[in-house]
C-alpha cells in the first residue's frame, strides 16, 4: 500500500552507520555485536536497518517472533534472536531459523519436545538468566535443571548464555550492576561446568556498553544508542540523530479573543492569536499527554506550542509570532536534544518517544 500522508519519519542511514562504528570502537576487536531491531527498529523501520548493517554486525534481536520472521521475509540473513518467544510460536521460529530466548523451564520443554520431534541436532538457543532485573530468565540455582536436560539431548545447542542489566544507565545504582556482573560471571561458569562448553556470554545494553566495559564478554546488545541515544547528554552529543518527525501546516486560522480551540474547548485565548492545523494526532504517537503546551513542534527554527486536546489525527499550535503559510514544513523533531525535552515534559523517556511514533506515518530512508 503507498502512503500519501504528508507526514513523515525520514530515516538518516548514514547517521545508523555512524552510529554503529562509534560503539564498535568501544569493543575489543574480538568483541561481537548484536543490534536490537525490535518494535519496528526502535519505532523506525526494522527491515531498512537491518539491510543497511548486516554486513557489519554478528546479530540482530527482536522482541517478538513474528519480527524476527518480518526481517527472514525480507531477506535478513544474519543470526536472529528473539528475545521473547511465545509458547505458541516455536514452530514458526524454527521454520525460520530464529533463535529463542529460553529462559523458562516451561519454555525449554516446550522447544526441546519440537526439536526432538523434528530430529533436529545442535539447533541454536540462547539461555537467559535473572540476575536481578527481575523479568524474564532463570534462576542461578536451576542450572542443574536446565544442564540436565540439555546433557541428554542433542537436538539443541546453548549458543549463548546472558542476562541484562537493571540500571546500566544510572550511576547511582552502580553496586547493584556490578553485584549483576558478578553473579552473571558465576552462573556462566557454573553452567559451562556442567555443560561441558563454552557457549558466548553477553551482558551490556547500549548504557552498560558505555559505563561497564569490563562486562563487554564476546558480545554486547546495542539497541538505543544505534538510533542516536546515549542515556548520558554527553554520549548522546556524540552520536548521529536518525530519526525526523515532519509534517507540514493544513490550514491557519486567526482566533479571536475568547474563542476556543479544539475538542472540550480545552484552550480559550484571551488575546487575538494565528494557529496551524497539522495532520498528526494521537493515533500517529503524538498522545493527548502532549496537549495544552506539554508538546511542540518548531516551523523556521521558532517553537510553536500544541494549543488544546490532541486529536486523534490532529494538533493545532500556536503560530502568533511565527511568518507562515498553508503547506510549510513543520518539524516535530530532528534532533537528539528535541526528543529528549519532549521525553521530559511527556515525563518519559527518549525510547517511548520514539517507539510510539505509529505505523500510518510514512517512513523516508535517506542513503
Ligand atoms: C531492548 C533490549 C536491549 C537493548 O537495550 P538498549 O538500552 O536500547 O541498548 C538489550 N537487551 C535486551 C534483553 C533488551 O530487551
Amino acid at each position: 500500500m503507498t502512503n500519501n500522508h504528508v507526514t513523515k519519519l525520514q530515516i538518516d542511514l548514514n547517521a545508523v552507520k555512524f552510529n554503529l562504528s562509534y560503539f564498535k570502537q568501544k569493543l575489543q576487536e574480538s568483541t561481537k555485536i548484536l543490534v536490537v531491531v525490535k518494535a519496528f527498529g526502535y519505532g523506525s523501520d526494522a527491515v531498512e536497518i537491518t539491510k543497511s548493517i548486516q554486513d557489519k554486525v554478528d546479530y540482530f534481536a527482536v522482541a517478538y517472533t513474528d519480527e524476527g520472521v518480518a526481517l527472514r521475509k525480507s531477506g535478513v540473513n544474519k543470526p536472529i534472536l528473539v528475545l521473547h518467544p511465545q509458547i505458541a510460536n516455536l514452530e514458526l521460529i524454527i521454520k525460520n531459523f530464529l533463535e529463542p530466548n529460553i529462559y523458562s523451564s516451561s519454555i525449554l520443554d516446550a522447544f526441546l519436545s519440537i526439536t526432538d520431534a523434528q530430529n533436529l541436532t545442535d539447533y541454536p538457543i540462547h539461555i537467559k538468566f535473572n540476575t536481578g532485573l527481575n523479568r524474564l530468565g532463570f534462576k542461578a540455582d536451576e542450572i542443574l535443571i536446565i544442564t540436565k536436560k540439555l546433557n541428554k539431548n542433542k537436538s539443541v545447542k546453548v549458543a549463548s548464555i546472558f542476562s541484562h542489566l537493571a540500571a546500566s544507565e544510572d550511576k547511582n545504582e552502580r553496586d547493584f550492576t556490578l553485584q549483576q556482573i558478578t553473579s552473571f560471571k558465576k552462573t556462566t561458569a557454573d553452567f559451562e561446568q556442567e555443560i561441558g562448553y563454552k557457549p558466548m556470554m553477553h551482558l551490556c545494553n547500549t548504557s552498560g556498553i558505555i559505563n561497564y566495559p569490563q562486562a563487554h564478554f564476546d558480545m554486547v546488545r546495542l539497541g538505543i544508542g544505534l538510533y542516536g541515544f546515549g542515556n548520558d547528554a554527553n554520549i548522546t552529543s556524540e552520536l548521529k540523530n536518525v530519526v525526523s518527525l515532519k509534517s507540514i501546516i493544513s490550514q491557519i486560522h486567526i482566533i479571536k479573543k475568547g474563542q476556543s480551540v479544539g475538542y472540550n474547548r480545552a484552550f480559550i485565548t484571551d488575546k487575538n492569536i494565528k494557529i496551524a492545523t497539522l495532520p498528526l494526532g494521537y493515533a500517529d504517537g503524538i498522545g493527548r499527554i502532549f496537549g495544552k503546551g506539554v508538546g511542540f513542534v518548531t516551523i523556521k527554527n521558532q517553537i510553536a506550542n500544541i494549543l488544546g486536546n490532541v486529536s486523534m489525527d490532529i494538533i493545532m499550535i500556536d503560530v502568533t509570532n511565527i511568518d507562515c503559510n498553508e503547506g510549510d514544513e513543520v518539524t516535530f523533531f530532528d534532533n537528539q536534544k528535541t526528543v529528549e525535552k519532549l521525553a521530559k515534559n511527556s515525563n518519559t523517556i527518549s525510547y517511548e518517544i520514539i517507539t510510539s511514533i505509529s505505523q500510518r506515518i510514512k517512513r523516508e530512508v535517506l542513503h
